[in-house]
């Protein structure tokens, strides 16, 4: 078969993940992306249980207690990122370069598919005018179960 990447012959391929799809590359080619790991018979991929992971974290960070007046990610960051990005009439290949990002991950922000890390909002915040954190608010009554960060140890023994 060949490189799907590279159009390579390959004898053995390795399958990795390239900016979210699956590919068969070869040896070269997969140091560009992430390889994926076969967990036997579970085709759940470790990026998938990291993603998870992630999830569970997040769900677990709201229900954790805050001091009021702690400033958070507002909820609504996508919108502003955008609206922000619109009113100064630029592209996202625009915003991209001014905060030394991909394109992309400019698109996945205003999908709200990606939350944006501390230094990145202060790069937005600045580079658009915006304010991208707002005070947190309770939204949810329920309490933390343990104090205990989930690991992804934790996520592979629920997934059996
Ligand atoms: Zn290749």
């Amino acid at each position: 078969m060949n490189c799907e990447l590279c159009g390579k012959k390959i004898g053995k391929p390795s399958t990795v993940s390239i900016e979210g799809s699956t590919l068969q590359v070869c040896k070269d080619c997969s140091r560009h992306g992430k390889e994926v790991f076969d967990s036997g018979s579970s085709k759940t991929t470790r990026d998938e249980l990291l993603k998870r992971l992630e999830k569970k974290k997040e769900a677990y960070s709201n229900t954790r207690h805050m001091d009021s007046g702690e400033k958070v990610l507002a909820l609504d960051y996508s919108d502003r990122i955008q609206e922000g990005r619109i009113n100064l009439s630029q592209t996202q290949e625009d915003l991209a370069k001014d905060v030394n990002e991909k394109k992309s991950v400019i698109a996945k922000l205003e999908k709200g598919d990606l939350r944006p890390s501390d230094e990145l909002i202060k790069k937005l915040e600045s580079a658009l005018n915006i304010e991208l954190m707002e005070e947190y608010q309770e939204i949810t009554t329920s309490t933390s179960k343990s104090g205990k960060a989930l690991t992804l140890g934790d996520l592979i023994k629920e997934a059996k």
